[in-house]
Formats: C-alpha cells, sequence, structure tokens
C-alpha cells in the first residue's frame, strides 16, 4: 500500500477540505451538498502570484497548467497560515480519463511529501477511482445524485446570470439576483429539497426575467475548451468578466454538458472497441437520465421564451460526426468542435477557445480542429487564447480585443 495520508473517517469532524474554485457557481451549491452529509469544506479563492510561482515551485514547469495551478492553490493556502496542516484535507477533482488529469492526485501527494506529509488527499470522481479501504471520504449514491443536481441548478444561474448582466440597467443588479439565488438553492440543497426542478427552473426564470435589461444587442462570445481553464477566473484571467467590460455576452456552455460527454464516452468506448462490461448499460442509463433533465432545462426556458436555452447535446452530438468521430475522447475531446458547430450554427460565431500550456490533446481537438469548423461555418471567428504561467494578461486581452474588432467589422457590414 502507497504511503501518504489517508482521509480517516473520523476526519469528517475534525477536517476542513480545501477545494479549487472551477465553477464559481457551480461549486458553491456542491459544497453545500458536500456539507448536508456532514463534511467541513472551504473554496480555494486565491489569485495572488503566490499560487503560479507555488506551482511552479512544486511541479515540473512542462506540467499542464491546470495541475499547476490547482497544486499551486493548494501549496498557497497551506502555507499562508490560514489553515492548520493537522486538520486539513485537500480535494481534487479528476474525470478518471486516459489523460493526464488522472495523475495530478499523484504529483499533489508527491508534492506533499517533504513538507505537509500529514495533509491527506481527497479524490472528487464519479467512478471509483480512489480504492483504499481506509478511505473515509464516500460517495453514495444519493450524495452523487444530489451533487450532479446542484451542477444543473447551477448551470441554470450560471446561463441566466450571464445573459443578464450584459445588458443589465442598474449595475449590480443581476450579481444581486444571482447571489440571492445560490443562497436560496444552496438553503433547498442542504434539506434535500432538490428534485422538483420545474419549480426552481420556473422562479428562476420569473426572477430573473424582472432585471431592467439594456435592449441594445450585444456581441456574443462563446468560450470553449480545456474544463478547468474554461471556467476558472484564475485560469482565463476573469475572461467572462473581461468580455462584459467590452460590452460582450459571454456565451459559456455549461458544465452538465461535460458530464454528458463523459457518459456517452463509456458507452461509445464500448461499442466502438468491443469492451461491453456489466457499467456499460449503466453508463448508457446514466446519459440518458441526464440528458432528459436538459431537455427539461430546454423546454423550460423556450416555454419561458426570454432567455436563449442550451444547446441540445444530442442534435450537437449528431452533428460533429461531420467533422470528428466520437472515439477521439481524450481530454474534452469532441466535445469542444462540438461545441464550436453548435455555437456557430446558433449565430454565436465568434468563439474563443482557451488552452491551458501543456494540453497536447485540447490544441488537437481546438486549435486544430478550427478550419474544419470554417468550412461549415464560414463566418466563424475563432481564436485560441493560450494560458500558461509566463503568458501575460494584457497579451491575451489584446488578441481577444483584436478578435473583437473583426466581429464589430462583420457586424457592420
Ligand atoms: S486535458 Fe489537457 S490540461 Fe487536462 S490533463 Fe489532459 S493534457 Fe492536461
Amino acid at each position: 500500500m502507497e504511503d501518504y495520508a489517508i482521509f480517516t473517517p473520523e476526519m469528517k469532524e475534525t477536517h476542513t477540505i480545501l477545494i479549487p474554485n472551477m465553477l464559481p457557481i457551480q461549486f458553491r451549491l456542491l459544497i453545500s451538498v458536500f456539507e448536508s452529509y456532514g463534511y467541513h469544506f472551504a473554496l480555494l479563492e486565491s489569485e495572488s502570484r503566490t499560487v503560479v510561482e507555488e506551482g511552479l515551485k512544486n511541479v515540473h514547469n512542462d506540467t499542464c497548467y491546470p495541475a499547476l495551478l490547482c497544486i499551486g492553490q493548494f501549496m498557497e493556502a497551506l502555507k499562508s497560515g490560514k489553515y492548520d496542516p493537522n486538520k486539513t484535507a485537500l480535494m481534487l477533482p479528476q474525470t478518471g480519463g486516459g489523460c493526464r488529469a488522472s495523475n495530478y492526485i499523484h504529483l499533489l501527494r508527491k508534492c506533499l511529501r517533504d513538507t505537509f506529509p500529514q495533509v491527506p488527499v481527497i479524490s472528487l470522481n464519479f467512478v471509483g477511482l480512489e480504492k483504499d479501504p481506509r478511505n473515509g471520504w464516500r460517495m453514495t449514491m444519493p450524495m452523487i445524485i444530489r451533487g450532479i443536481y446542484s451542477i444543473i441548478y447551477g448551470d441554470m444561474l450560471m446561463t441566466l446570470y450571464n445573459q443578464c448582466r450584459s445588458y443589465e440597467l442598474v449595475k449590480g443588479s443581476s450579481k444581486k439576483k444571482l447571489d440571492k439565488w445560490i443562497r436560496i438553492m444552496e438553503k433547498e440543497l442542504r434539506k434535500g429539497n432538490y428534485t422538483n426542478t420545474k419549480k426552481y427552473y420556473r422562479a428562476m426564470l420569473k426572477d430573473f426575467a424582472k432585471i431592467e435589461r439594456s435592449s441594445v444587442p450585444r456581441i456574443k462570445v462563446g468560450i470553449v475548451g480545456e474544463i478547468y481553464v474554461k471556467y476558472s477566473p484564475l485560469a482565463n484571467n476573469h475572461l467572462e468578466d473581461f468580455l462584459i467590460s467590452e460590452g460582450c455576452e459571454p456565451v459559456v456552455p455549461s458544465m452538465l454538458e461535460f458530464i454528458l460527454y463523459w457518459a456517452i464516452n463509456k458507452y461509445n468506448d464500448a461499442r466502438l472497441y468491443g469492451r461491453y462490461t456489466k457499467a456499460t448499460p449503466v453508463y448508457h442509463m446514466i446519459f440518458r437520465m441526464f440528458y432528459a433533465k436538459q431537455r427539461e432545462v430546454i423546454r423550460e426556458m423556450t416555454a419561458h421564451g426570454v432567455f436563449t436555452p442550451p444547446h441540445d447535446f444530442e442534435k450537437m452530438r449528431a452533428s460533429v460526426s461531420r467533422y470528428i468521430g466520437q472515439g477521439v475522447n481524450m481530454g474534452e475531446g469532441w466535445l469542444i468542435p462540438a461545441e464550436m458547430g453548435a455555437l456557430a450554427e446558433s449565430g454565436t460565431e465568434n468563439i474563443i477557445c482557451t488552452q491551458p500550456f501543456g494540453c497536447l490533446p485540447n490544441h488537437i481537438i481546438a486549435k486544430g480542429m478550427s478550419r474544419a469548423i470554417k468550412e461549415y461555418y464560414p463566418n466563424a471567428n475563432i481564436i485560441a487564447i493560450d494560458y500558461d504561467p509566463g503568458a501575460t494578461r494584457v497579451n491575451q486581452e489584446n488578441r481577444i480585443k483584436l478578435m473583437l474588432a473583426n466581429a464589430k467589422t462583420a457586424q457592420m457590414q
């Protein structure tokens, strides 16, 4: 058995679990679910330069940028004096795919070995990656289901927030509404009141629609790319805020799309490579279940008629076969071209593809696919922006400004 600290069942009472803030809205709701099971959590939000410096100090500099940032943020938090290392555990989200992310946890444990050997690391995954029987972190089925609901509600809030804040007439009114709904949903999820999705969606839609908004159209800019850099403001230098400041509307695909992508890949792998197991029909069932949830969101938003619903996952999946096979599922795989195609088709022709340093798969299926997308959507204005410890924010923003200048010219023609 490997020699590292284990999160024992007793630590549930004594330890605070630190988790990087990958999805600012969804993770707040997710944490409220975990806390309702008796765990104590803290979301890491530090964005100081020390995070990058700690990352560079603790991992090899050819490690992918998301790993560098997560590990840097953990090390910075442990050294900050804010958390007692004897009463702190770290949680790292893992998808369990074939990519390097599945090894980050070993990298993190290696970093802790000399400085904080007593700090246990928990893997947040839905596929049972950590099989150590001493492990006190247990993801039960009800907990997983409630966690997924928190992501679905978080996605809805993220979508409504982004569709309101670029148009709000009273500055800060969308943020106020968002905070109000995060508080409501945290409470409801803690109490276990989460299954009546229609009731909550309708109330959210009605409430967000009350925000006074300008009717002057804004340039819509889609954000796709590697999952951590796409969502995390630390990693993408507050890309959504920057786009708002430039008078645009950011269009960010939901996290549920990634979950659907993950579930259908398990089924596709079995189908494509003849690797059927007992789990194969279960993954397919999970996929159908969550796809039904996405259909419900689309139906409710369409019926309400004010906001733009997310892209139908199955339509997106059917059209992606024009550019790439669904066996390409390293990293974010075929999901990136699928999202780019769906954005271009629905009129969001300006697309930023966020690419972390060291991420070979996503360079191939994102930057490498933009030409194929443009063959179908000649007006697509796609740029790939690199995020790495050495890239300056000014440089990234200048490239985006250049892209927006093209978008404005196209809009006037
Ligand atoms: S998808 Fe890219 S960033 Fe993520 S683990 Fe793989 S190589 Fe690293």
